[in-house]
């Protein structure tokens, strides 16, 4: 990885030929960035670790004592599996601190791009940092305070003017800050399991709560906006909608309003044939994660799109719990974590509190898998019983139609998704 600094070139080939003293601590500062060349493949899996990492440091930091055994014991398990550096003495795990140094500095650039991005990024950052240091001897805390240069300086936007004129990396960048850590939810393995009379109540029971708020919205005003199409449209095909119950479930909508059926036909079926890639590129379009949720297109008047723990006010999304009878100490807490910029946290606070469990057990990341879990949960483990065939679930990808990975780490060929979504979006932006 090049960051062109001649300065930082020259001190990376001085230091080149001793790794022991281009690493000489198992903590870092992290105040130069590294020099040398890696292959993208590298680039993107160092990424995708640390943000799996950074992902666990936020769950912990908020169900455990920071400074408690459990909280150290399974941030030690994590840093071991993904292997980063965990042990202040190990003499030879240059390979593990090559890539804490390289996946900080990539997560700094994607998340130096926005404010609530540097935020969220400095808050793991930090708090992986603390439980690094006191896990230090006092000898080596020293030695490391010695070794540091404690002078401050400006933040890694400055690194983004030349970064961004590589049309390799910006995509990679910006992928990462919206991306998370999990399976895409592609539309496959669940088409045809549900019928549309088990909406409603499944949008009580198994919806997220931006979910159940788009599906409300669309119940009592016959009518979704542009973005509200989008993100349940693409939901509720990873919950396994067939082309032709999305088409019908929308048009028995949408001509109870202000839409007669040969509007519909012209002006909205087109864009839900493309979601299901029938339409325009055969893109088979993924269903959003919750950072792309959180992080992209807020929410304007009038529309019920988004994450209503990152874009609701706080008054009314504790009106919303309320008349979800949640009870009001539960409230509290996700109003904590919500004040703390905890999103998924408080969803899933939210999760085990309407399904009356202690401990959720699972990273939330994706809307799909807090619907996926909560099905898991509620039918005791198993999986959704397959509905008799009457509503045509034999929905398949048409053999030229590009297949989505099934694993966020292939997240090239997501950034190339998300690249011909956004046309898609654009071209269909009229409400
Ligand atoms: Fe939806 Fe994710 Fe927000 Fe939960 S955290 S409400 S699943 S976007």
């Amino acid at each position: 990885m090049e960051f062109s600094s001649s300065r930082a070139r020259l001190r990376h080939a001085r230091l080149a030929g001793d790794r022991r003293e281009l690493y000489p601590h198992s903590l870092q500062f992290y105040q130069d960035p590294p020099t040398e060349n890696i292959s993208l493949v590298e680039f993107e899996s160092f990424a995708v670790d640390r943000l799996k990492l950074l992902k666990v440091v936020e769950n912990l930091g908020v169900s455990y004592v920071r400074s408690g055994d459990t909280y150290k014991t399974k941030l030690e398990q994590e840093l071991r599996k993904l292997k980063f550096p965990y042990k202040a003495l190990a003499e030879d795990d240059y390979d593990a601190r090559r890539k804490d140094h390289i996946s900080h500095f990539i997560l700094r650039l994607a998340y130096c791009q926005s404010e609530d991005l540097r935020r969220w990024f400095l808050q793991q950052e930090m708090d992986l940092f603390r439980y690094r240091f006191h896990e230090l001897s006092d000898s080596l805390r020293q030695k490391f305070l010695e070794h540091v240069n404690l002078s401050f300086e400006a933040l890694t936007a400055r690194s983004l003017p030349s970064i961004q004129s590589d049309e390799r990396l910006q995509p990679l960048l910006n992928h990462l800050s919206h991306s998370y850590v999990g399976p895409d939810y592609s539309v496959q393995k669940n088409t045809g399991k549900i019928s549309l009379e088990q909406i409603d109540a499944l949008s009580v029971k198994s919806f997220p709560l931006c979910m159940r708020q788009l599906h409300k919205a669309l119940r009592e005003n016959h009518h979704l906006r542009h973005g509200g199409r989008m993100q349940y449209g693409l939901f509720l095909k990873g919950i396994g909608l067939t082309l032709e119950q999305a088409l019908e479930f929308w048009k028995k909508e949408f001509i109870r309003g202000k839409v007669d059926a040969d509007k519909f036909d012209k002006g909205y079926a087109y864009s839900i044939r493309h979601n299901y890639g029938k339409e325009g590129k055969r893109t088979d379009y993924t269903p959003y994660s919750c950072m792309k949720i959180i992080m992209s297109n807020p929410p304007s008047q009038g529309d019920y799109h988004g994450c209503p723990f990152r874009h609701s006010d706080p008054e009314l999304l504790k009106q919303k719990l309320q008349s979800y009878k949640v009870p009001p100490n539960g409230i509290a807490q996700i109003l904590e974590l919500v004040k703390g910029m905890h999103y998924q946290l408080a969803c899933q606070k939210y999760f085990e509190l309407t399904h009356d469990i202690d401990d959720i057990g699972f990273s939330l990341n994706h809307p799909n898998q807090y619907f996926a879990e909560s099905q898991k949960l509620l039918s005791g483990g198993r999986e959704l019983k397959k509905e008799p065939n009457h509503l045509g679930n034999s929905q398949q990808k048409s053999s030229g139609q590009e297949s989505m990975n099934s694993n966020s780490a292939h997240s090239s060929s997501n950034t190339t998704a998300d690249a011909e979504l956004e046309e898609l979006e654009a071209y269909f932006a009229e409400d």
